[in-house]
């Protein structure tokens, strides 16, 4: 071999190397710069939305379809929020009658998301009954979300009883306002977790580490509300529409809406006649209004009882400034809980 040979070998070899090492580095360099890609979950209305962004945190990229400063009673999703739906790994809805599942839910809509309803593994109240007066309320009432499939005497058929689960909670039947018991939010908690972790498995144990963390704030939050409930003395709630059903249940209130479960219908002057009855009779002292539904009701029936009026946030949604500032659901609980002893201390 002349000096010609060995030089070309030793420049080949060098080469190699060095070819092999800008690999290797180049590797490493490529896992530490691209960062994970967060899973896309799509949100119908905000108390869904803070739920999946509590469990989520940095792992998940979350979007709300329902506007800052909307009503989510009647809302109709838009063309784009069809097709936003479609682009989610996970879709959480809320369920229980609140959002058109018909829509939502149909095959060609949901493309590759799995849907996934809170309100499923909850208790569910029935739809306030708005012509009911104090004394018709039925405690009994409740129902259990599985026991219209209990019942059903086509048990054996589950094709036919999976598809009909799919098309549940007709608009109206249920109280859809199910966020108002902290203690329901824990349990939605779990479903997102469970949603998550099988979507996502890499980032299961965050996912789990960040619901049970949330889950010790709603506890907290609860022992708040329960400690006020058995010390409160007036339980009346006369709200501008009746969103208040869990939190009443959970912690003993009585509540009494000018409106019925959706806050666009306007009451009758009947029904008007009604709550000014029973602010007098009950020696009612403040009523409450809320921030995204107009306070004309509430101010007339101040006006001619001389109650004052508060504003109490059924958690349904966010106004802009809200929106910019990052309100949790947490915040708005203890702002209630702070507006209610203030109300009611008497
Ligand atoms: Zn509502």
């Amino acid at each position: 071999m002349n000096w010609k040979k060995r030089l070309t070998y030793f420049v080949l070899g060098a080469t190699m190397v060095a070819t092999a090492v800008g690999i290797a580095g180049c590797g490493s360099d490529t896992k530490q710069a691209a960062p994970a890609e967060k899973m896309k979950v799509v949100t119908t209305v905000f108390p869904v939305y803070d739920v999946a962004k509590q469990v989520g945190g940095d792992k998940v990229d979350v979007s709300l379809l329902v506007p800052p400063g909307a009503e989510p009673h009647d809302w109709d999703p838009t063309a784009k929020d069809l097709k936003e739906i479609g682009t989610a790994k996970v879709f959480l809805y809320s369920g229980a009658g609140l959002e058109p599942t018909e829509k939502i839910l149909a095959k060609d809509v949901l493309q590759q998301a799995q849907p996934v309803e809170l309100a499923k593994s909850l208790t569910l109240l029935p739809a306030p009954d708005e012509d009911e007066d104090e004394h018709d309320h039925d405690h009994d009432k409740d129902h259990d979300h599985d026991k219209d499939h209990k019942e059903d005497k086509h048990d054996h058929d589950k094709a036919q009883k999976e598809d009909k689960h799919e098309h549940e909670h007709e608009h109206g039947e249920f109280d859809p306002h199910v966020w108002l018991d902290p203690m329901n939010v824990a349990k939605e908690v779990d479903a997102v977790v469970e949603a998550f972790s099988k979507a996502d498995p890499t980032n299961a144990k965050y996912y789990e580490a960040n619901g049970k963390a949330y889950k010790e704030k709603l506890q907290a939050l609860h022992a708040k509300y329960e400690e006020f409930g058995k010390t409160q003395h007036d339980k009346h709630l006369v709200v501008s529409h009746m969103a208040f059903g869990y939190l009443a249940k959970a912690y003993g209130f009585e509540q009494l809406g000018i409106m019925g479960v959706s806050p666009d219908a306007e009451p009758t002057p009947e029904r008007m006649a009604d709550i000014v009855a029973f602010i007098k009779e009950h020696n009612v002292k403040a009523i409450f209004s809320e921030e995204l539904v107009s306070p004309k009701l509430a101010n007339a029936i101040a006006a001619e009882t001389g109650v004052k009026v508060y504003v109490l946030n059924p958690a349904e949604g966010l106004t802009e400034e809200q929106t910019q500032k990052n309100v949790t659901y947490l915040d708005i609980m203890e702002e209630n809980l702070k507006t209610l002893k203030e109300a009611l201390a008497h």
